[in-house]
């Protein structure tokens, strides 16, 4: 698909600079022209190293929070930074590099990373993490580092591609932007001027901080998909009920207890960052509790391991409820101050309707209280509490989770001893992975409202509370369109697109689309029905133009009309 002097030639623009084996021009743009004569000519070669005659420095030394030591080079050095090169041992070889901090994409960690750019030849030669990141400081899973084989990806895509025979036969043509573009934004415009749903960008990997929505915006149409709903769309939907925010960022470094819905520690979201903090509460003496069906690593390393039959989480995190309420171990200062708890008592009568003889007691008495004394009272919301999360026992979550009574309440103990220094997280998994897996979420907020470790130290806080993201100056105006393929009719309450069905309802002919983007997004690979996104694609009557934005190849972009290098 593409040779190494295409990459060459990319990094070489990506770097705005490039270089012969004999001198360096000091105009980045002669440069890329240079290069591209080069690249013409069949000149460029593999990536290449210079000898220095300069000698190495000493590695700065880090003493990690969990106790570990690590050697980094120190940054007032990095714009001129020489080691020897590990390859040429026995033979001592030093190499001069600049080290430019970088973030790693794969995955949304987004962990630091330094690029050793050879001083000479301007080619990577590896990627180590960067000890200044505050999320990864220095540390990193084995795929950062990884990353050099994306950038020297054989199949790599370079340049705009253009199907030539028919759409998944495989015959492509090396087009310019400006040709692709052209012929794009035509059909777009054409789709433009006749409707408002025709256009489609389905995202993947954003890799941008909203950006691209502002853009989709701006085209006037209802044009944004997601893959959220194979993805963390349920947990979102948990953490917004309480929060009004879809994010969780837990403090486990501080965190007395940390609470885990599946493996976080060596996979799941965010984990490298995650896992460094997680493993600091525990140097400290912080108590780790992992529900997760499998013995994942993890699970190995927690102090309480519920093994917990898949769909039984929310039961068991609302009988850890219902002991807080029941013993009167929670935060009833917090609670009192920021949940609805008057509204709750108000609304009771109706939603007791169908719980409880206890519950249906206490909300009819707190309302009679409420007519006499003119006020709601908390000792009454207390004893709705208890009236309404009785039924949750730890008998029951044990039967119903297939574990061990005793370790139910094991867990319990732990999260109440955590006071206001409970770190939760859940993200896919059991929310994804079970109908009514939002209220998994759910269940699992509840104890951090419980317990006050809401944006504590080592609570639980949201991550967007915390976080500047600076606002454009203009906003595009908002579209007045409804994109049925997106949000039908029949989900009135779905929390993102229902992308996973697109193929499902192109077959039975709700619509078309003229122009569908997929942005680092493999509907083929990544959802369950493949052979179903495999006929879409195929259809050229159902999606007219197929344009794949993709670093790389993949399944779904043979069956593109256009393939368009994209950044991860
Ligand atoms: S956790 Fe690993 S893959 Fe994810 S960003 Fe960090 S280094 Fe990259």
């Amino acid at each position: 698909m593409s040779t190494y002097a295409d990459t060459r030639s990319f990094l070489s623009r990506l770097l705005l600079f490039t270089k012969t084996d004999t001198e360096v021009p000091a105009d980045p743009v002669a440069a890329v022209k240079q290069a591209a004569e080069r690249r013409a000519q069949g000149q460029m070669r593999m990536p290449s190293y210079h000898a220095s005659d300069k000698r190495p420095v000493k590695l700065e030394v880090v003493e990690h929070g969990d106790g570990r030591i690590s050697q980094y080079p120190p940054p007032d050095r990095w714009d001129d930074w020489v080691e020897y090169d590990s390859k040429s041992w026995p033979k001592r070889v030093a190499r001069r590099y600049t080290l430019v901090p970088t973030i790693c994409f794969n995955c949304e960690s987004a962990c630091g990373l330094l690029a050793y750019v050879d001083k000479e030849t301007y080619d990577v030669r590896k990627l180590e993490g960067n000890p200044k990141h505050p999320g990864s400081r220095g540390r990193n899973c084995a795929k950062g580092p990884a990353t050099h084989n994306q950038l020297y990806d054989p199949e790599r895509i370079l340049y705009p591609l253009k199907r030539v025979g028919a759409r998944g036969e495989g015959k492509w043509k090396r087009v310019s932007w400006a040709e692709a573009l052209r012929d794009i934004a035509a059909k777009m415009r054409a789709s433009r001027e006749r409707r408002l749903d025709g256009i489609m960008y389905h995202v993947g990997r954003p890799g941008e901080d909203h950006f691209a929505n502002r853009t989709v915006q701006a085209w006037g149409v209802d044009g944004h998909n997601s893959h959220t709903n194979i993805c963390s769309a349920n947990a979102r939907m948990g953490y917004t009920a309480w929060t009004g925010s879809d994010r969780p960022s837990p403090d486990y470094a501080k965190a007395r207890t940390t609470l885990l819905i599946s493996a976080h520690l060596e996979s799941g979201h965010y984990f490298n960052p995650h896992a460094q903090r997680i493993m600091e509460s525990k140097q400290r003496g912080g108590r780790l509790i992992v529900l997760d069906p499998r013995l994942s690593n993890t699970a190995a390393r927690a102090d309480v391991w519920l093994p917990t039959w898949p769909g039984s989480e929310a039961v068991v995190l609302l009988a850890i409820a219902s002991y807080l309420i029941q013993e009167g171990r929670y935060d009833h200062d917090f609670v009192r101050r920021w949940v609805n708890w008057e509204k709750t008592l108000e609304m009771a009568p109706q939603f007791t309707a169908q719980a409880s003889e206890a519950a249906r007691e206490v909300a009819a008495e707190a309302t009679a209280r409420k007519r006499r004394e003119g006020a709601w009272s908390f000792a009454d919301f207390d004893r709705l509490l208890k009236a309404l999360y009785a039924e949750f026992t730890f008998a029951r979550a044990a039967e119903e989770a297939q574990v061990p009574v005793e370790r139910v309440r094991e867990a319990a103990e732990a999260v109440a001893d955590a006071g206001s220094r409970l770190a939760t997280h859940t993200w896919r998994s059991a929310t994804m992975g079970n109908r009514g897996g939002w209220q998994v979420s759910r269940a699992l907020y509840f104890l951090n409202v419980l317990t006050g470790s809401v944006g504590t130290e080592g609570g639980t806080a949201m991550n967007n509370w915390n976080k500047f993201v600076p606002k454009a100056i203009t906003e595009p105006r908002p579209f007045n369109a409804w994109n049925e393929l997106h949000l039908p009719h029949e989900w009135p309450f779905a929390m993102y697109e229902m992308s996973f069905l697109l193929p499902h309802f192109l077959e039975e002919g709700r619509g078309d689309v003229d122009v569908y983007f997929t942005r680092v997004y493999n509907p083929m690979w990544i959802n369950p029905d493949g052979f179903m996104w495999l006929k879409a694609l195929r259809d050229e009557q159902k999606i007219k133009l197929h344009v794949a934005l993709t670093p790389t190849w993949n399944e779904s972009a043979w069956f593109a009309d256009y393939v368009l290098p994209m950044g991860h």
